[in-house]
Order: structure tokens, then sequence, then C-alpha cells
């Protein structure tokens, strides 16, 4: 139990938890209940029936705001519930007792919590007009409380001796520092939330946007942009690369004789190959239908020598349909260039492209460097 607890504080702290409503507003409803039962022990001490009746029917009643609202999910009403009940209470407090006790400082801790409450209520995103009204509203209450108390004389304040009044100011501002200081905490990892959910989204968007949906190889867009830094790393420290543009040969064949769904399983097929017979350093991408370029760090030999593995490997590999049990068996035809520095992209690849003509032009299934 406390180990689920503290594995829980540990996930809030670290922003991987959601802080959502029902959790806030527990929290919340407890600590004042709690705070309301306190109160009312308090006054049963110094003798303050209606005070004690209040502050007991207030605990009762927020263990009924916790059935009713939070239970049903309206953190809106039940916001507003709240506040007005807090107001009431801190007004009615310091009417009857004498501002000295404090009470009014509640009125500071509203405006923030509200602001937070209502910026994390998807209903509320964006709106401020909101809680800028309530604040107003609560400034001109405390004003209107503050004006009243020089004319009104509280009617229990001389129940209770001086040396307990500043204690009760210290206890309420102490509560005060305490709310805010939570609500402040909260509002952080909430923060902290919403920062972790929108980087791994971003994550997530980033490898979808690199990646081709159907062999779940790195796409185009992604090669090109690796190409590009690749022949930055080349001019500037001489590092040498080589490129392999690889093609499935008579493919249209294969998807004329048994359809487009068996020629994507070929596909699929071939990528998982070339992916697996690939060193870490090496880079795979589909460039565009049933072609594939390799970006291998190395020169044109060994760039030749990757290319002979893989031809070799799906040479052998057989690809069977589950569903019709046709199993068959597709070759590859691979054109190798080596990087010269001073080529520019377009022109390594069309050189690998001229090389991967002549070993179609010359029967297929063979690698030409
Ligand atoms: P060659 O040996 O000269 O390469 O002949 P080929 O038939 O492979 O060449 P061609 O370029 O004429 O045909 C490529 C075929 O690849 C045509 C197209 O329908 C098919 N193709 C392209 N993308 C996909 C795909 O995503 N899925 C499937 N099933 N087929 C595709
Ligand atoms: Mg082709
Ligand atoms: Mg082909």
């Amino acid at each position: 139990m406390f180990e689920t607890f503290k594995n829980e504080i540990n996930k809030i702290a670290k922003g991987s938890r959601k802080i959502d409503d029902e959790l806030k507003y527990s929290f919340l409803i407890a600590l004042l209940a709690v705070i309301h039962l306190f109160f009312s022990v308090f006054y049963f001490y110094f003798n303050i029936l209606i005070l004690v009746i209040y502050n007991l029917a207030s605990s009762i009643f927020y263990y009924t705001l916790y059935k009713f609202f939070v239970k049903k999910k309206k953190f809106f009403q039940l916001m507003n519930i709240m506040l007005v009940e807090i107001l009431f209470f801190a007004s009615s407090s310091t009417l009857l007792l004498g501002w000295d006790f404090g009470y009014m400082i509640y009125f500071l801790t509203l405006v923030p919590v509200m602001f937070y409450l209502l910026f994390t209520n998807p209903r509320f995103y964006g709106n401020l007009k909101l809680p800028l009204a309530y604040s107003v509203l609560i400034c001109v209450m405390f004003i209107l409380v503050k004006e009243m108390s020089y004319y009104i004389v509280p009617p229990y304040g001389q129940y209770i001796p001086e040396s307990t009044v500043s204690v009760m100011y210290i206890f309420n501002s102490f509560l005060v520092f305490l709310f805010e200081a939570f609500f402040s905490l909260l509002f952080v990892f909430e923060i902290l939330h919403m920062q972790n959910a929108l980087k791994a989204q971003n994550t997530r968007l980033d490898i979808l946007a690199n990646l081709d949906p159907l062999t779940k190889l790195f796409n185009r867009r992604s090669m090109e942009q690796h190409l590009n830094h690749t022949m930055d790393m080349a001019k500037s420290s001489g590092t040498v690369f080589s490129v392999i543009i690889a093609d499935i040969d008579d493919f249209k064949k294969v998807n004329d004789t048994y359809g487009h769904d068996f020629g994507d399983r070929v596909l699929s097929n071939v990528a998982s190959i070339m992916k697996s017979q690939m060193r870490d350093e090496d880079y795979v991408c589909r460039w565009g239908g049933e072609e594939f370029l390799l970006l291998i760090s190395a020169n044109k030999e060994i760039a030749k020598s990757v290319g002979e593995r893989i031809r070799c490997e799906i040479e052998k590999s057989v690809v069977t349909d589950p569903f019709t049990s046709i199993s068959l068996s597709v070759t590859m035809t691979f054109g190798v260039m080596g990087y010269i520095p001073g080529y520019s992209m377009e022109k390594l690849i069309a050189l690998a492209d001229e090389n991967l003509y002549k070993g179609k032009k010359n029967g297929k299934n063979q690698v030409v460097a």
C-alpha cells in the first residue's frame, strides 16, 4: 500500500502520471472536510455552538460533494460550489469572530487555485475572462468584508482569549501557505506531464514521418536527409561511403500473377531480409515502389560484397501466402556506386542507377559495381 503510494508520488513528480481532476478535487475535498472537522472541535472547546454546527455540517457537506460531484465528474459545478463555500466560510467566520483570526487570508489562496483548476479543465482552455471575473468578485468581497468589520462588532470574538486568537491567525496563515505551495507544486507537475506527453507525441510523429508504412523501413525523405548529412561528413572529414540501389526483378509479373496483396508481402519480406543483413552504421530505405536505396559506410568493394550477401539471402528466401499457400521466390538486381568527393546526391544515385540498369540488361539477379 505504502509502496504503491510512493510509486504514484514518484510518477507525479517525474511528470509521467497525469494529475487528473478526480485526484485534485478528491484531495481538495478531503483537506477541506478535515479542516472543518478540526474547527468544529476547536469551537466546541470554546462553546460556540453555531460554529460547531456550521463546521460539522460543512464536513458532511464536503463528503456529499464527493459522492455527487467527483464521482459524476461534474468538476466545474464542484469548483463553483467550493468557491462559494470558502468565501462564505471565511467571511462569516470573520464577521462572527473578528478580523484578527486570519480567516480572510483564505481569500488570497482562491485566486491562483481557481486559475489553475480552470486552466487545466479542457472546457476552459484559453478562457481567461472567467477566472479574471472571479478574481474581481473575490477582491470586491474581500474589501466589503473589511469595510463591514469596521462597523460590526463580532458577536463571538470575546469567547476566545487573545493568545488563542493569534495562534489561530498563525494556524490559518500556515494552512494558506500550505495550500499555495501544494497547488503550485501540482501545477508544475501537471505542466511537466503535459510537456512529457508532447515530447512523446513528437517522437511518435517523427518516427511516422520517416517510416514507410508497408515495409517499416525509412522512407525516401528520411534517406535524403541522412544522405545529405553523410555527404557533409565525407566532405569535412573524408569519411568513405557507398550507395546501392536495389530493384526487385520482374515484380510487375508477381503483382499481375498473384495479386497486389501478395506483392506487398514480397516487399515486406525483402525489406526484413535487407534490415537483418545490415550493420547498425548502414542505412536502408524504401526509395520508391519496389526499389530500395542502401547507404553503406564503406568503399565500393565492401558495398558490393554487402549487396552480394543480400542478393543471396533474397534468392534463397521463399514467401508463402497463408491463404492460398502459394510460395514464391524473387530475385533482385543491385547497382553499386562509391562516393567521390564533389559528386552531388543526384549524380551519385544516377551512377548507381546506371549500374542497376546494366545488371538488368545483363540478365538480372546480380550486383554491378
Ligand atoms: P524489372 O525486373 O525490370 O525491374 O521489372 P519490374 O516488373 O520489376 O519493373 P517495373 O518497374 O515495370 O515494375 C515495378 C512494379 O512494382 C510496378 C508496380 O505495380 C509495382 N509496385 C510498386 N509499388 C508497389 C507496392 O507498394 N506494392 C505492390 N504490390 N507493388 C508495387
Ligand atoms: Mg523498378
Ligand atoms: Mg523491378
